[in-house]
């Protein structure tokens, strides 16, 4: 029997330990932190033995293959020694894809994954489709497989992490939506091995596959002229510069070209903001690809709810209008976000730096930002880089009081925008627990 090592008993990790049982394997799962109760129950509802607070060496380097946790770094010495002895490691993602036939529309960049992979969940399921969603987002996509899961497609969302341990793995429509610093501690500070775990989206794609990408992204390009992909290509911009492009804008209409032969109002989008709107056109190309008619299409992509943390609503007090971005965790995100403001705007920022540079935003705050607001706990950095902008500053390490400070520094018909450009681990559970306390927060004021 072959021998599974599972490292990592989260969601992804429980998932794939399960899955290996259910296919008569003998996994092992191991964590080095605290196993959640909930997932120690299902192991041991499946009689797989699992361990916690350390990696027995012996147990996990006796593996024939290791399935890794996306949140596990490439260096933790166990990783380091199973590389050593040439043990298989691969991801959650690549396991659970050898048990289905379901056609595979996968969904990777720095920014826009879950709302993107979210909003062609959304089209599929409101045409009828018989789709599934899964990755890096909601329930495990082993275990949906381990419990017999009968797709035709599977909608997945991919992060840098999981691309890094997948091999063989082929996605029929990727869609690779931008690349911009992030993770970069993981990636050894080199921006080169991020950019690198992104492209793995296209390996193993054959010419019958798809390949769908914002042709406007300085470093997809230059990728794409070094390693051409082989799959057929469908770039999307804000222009149409060149033939090439099927999706684009053109007086205020959203315009999908060739064999996509679609359009609509820029207008019509649900989704707001030019993040959206290339979220929104990655989406229709993929939906269309897919044969889903026009008329389902543009019907989904006008009445998409939107996901939470992403730029969501929060209240309005005293005149201010209070938007929850928690999922803005690096500062591309945030970029954004203050784009798509129309007000002056109180900025709440800070957490977890991983290695941010902030002069990205200059241009932008000193058009929109009234204040700031700095939110972690160690806010020197922030300090450092905004202080000479002249614009007031309040320091918090807690919600409530920062979005009181907040309050304070705005005027009536200004925004106060929690986009922190950082990870929440410094103060909070995670970014959703951060996006949470905020709108607890807001309510409470008001
Ligand atoms: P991800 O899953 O990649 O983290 P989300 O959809 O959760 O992406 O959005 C994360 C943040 O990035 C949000 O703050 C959102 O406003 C911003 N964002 C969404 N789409 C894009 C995009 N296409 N380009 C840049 N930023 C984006």
């Amino acid at each position: 029997m072959k021998r599974i090592v599972v490292l990592g008993a989260g969601e992804s990790g429980t998932g794939a330990a399960i899955l290996a049982k259910r296919k008569g394997m003998d996994p092992f799962v191991s964590d080095s932190g605290s196993i959640q109760g909930k997932y120690k129950e299902m192991l041991d509802a499946e009689g797989i033995s699992w361990e916690e607070g350390r990696h027995t060496e012996s147990a996990v380097l006796a593996a024939g293959e290791i399935i890794k946790s996306p949140g596990i770094p490439e260096n933790t010495p166990i990783i380091s020694k199973a590389r050593a002895k040439g043990i298989p490691i691969i991801s959650e993602i690549e396991f659970a894809a050898r048990y289905t036939q379901a056609k595979m529309i996968c969904i990777t960049g720095s920014n826009g994954k879950t709302t993107t992979t979210s909003l062609i969940y959304y089209i599929f399921k409101s045409a009828g489709y018989n789709v599934g969603l899964a990755g890096n987002i909601g329930r495990s996509f082993a275990l949906q497989i381990a419990e017999g899961a009968q797709f035709d497609y599977y909608i997945l969302e991919l992060s840098s992490f999981q691309l890094d341990d997948m091999y063989r793995f082929r996605a029929n429509i990727a869609v690779l939506l931008n690349i911009t610093p992030d993770h970069l501690d993981r990636y050894g500070f080199k921006m080169q091995n991020y950019v690198d775990a992104k492209m793995r989206i296209t390996r193993n794609q054959t010419p019958e596959d798809a390949f769908v990408y914002w042709q406007d992204d300085p470093v997809i390009r230059k990728e794409l002229e070094r390693h051409p992909p082989v799959a057929r290509r469908f770039p999307f911009a804000l222009r149409r510069d060149d033939e090439n492009c099927v999706a684009y804008v053109e007086n205020g209409k959203v315009v999908f070209t060739g064999p996509l032969d679609f359009n609509l109002e820029q207008e019509e989008l649900a989704l707001t903001g030019i993040h959206n709107l290339y979220n929104s056109m990655a989406a229709g190309i993929s939906a269309r690809l897919a044969g889903i008619k026009k008329e389902a299409i543009r019907e989904a992509l006008s009445t998409f709810q939107g996901v939470p943390h992403r730029l969501e609503y929060a209240g309005t007090v005293q005149g201010v209008r209070f938007i929850n971005d928690s999922k803005a965790t690096n500062v591309n995100a945030c970029w954004y976000a203050l784009e798509s403001m129309k007000t002056p705007v109180v900025l709440i920022l800070g957490g977890k730096d991983k290695g941010n540079d902030y002069s990205e935003l200059d241009e932008l705050v000193r058009e929109r930002v009234r204040g700031f607001v700095f939110l972690g706990v160690d806010n020197c950095k922030l300090h450092g880089h905004f202080d000479p902008t002249g614009l007031p500053t309040a320091d918090s390490r807690q919600m409530d009081d920062a979005v009181r400070k907040a309050l304070a520094l705005a005027q009536p018909g200004d925004t106060v925008l929690l986009s922190p450009c950082c990870a929440s681990f410094d103060l909070f559970k995670n970014m959703a627990d951060r996006g949470n306390q905020f709108k607890e927060a807001v309510k409470k004021l008001a």
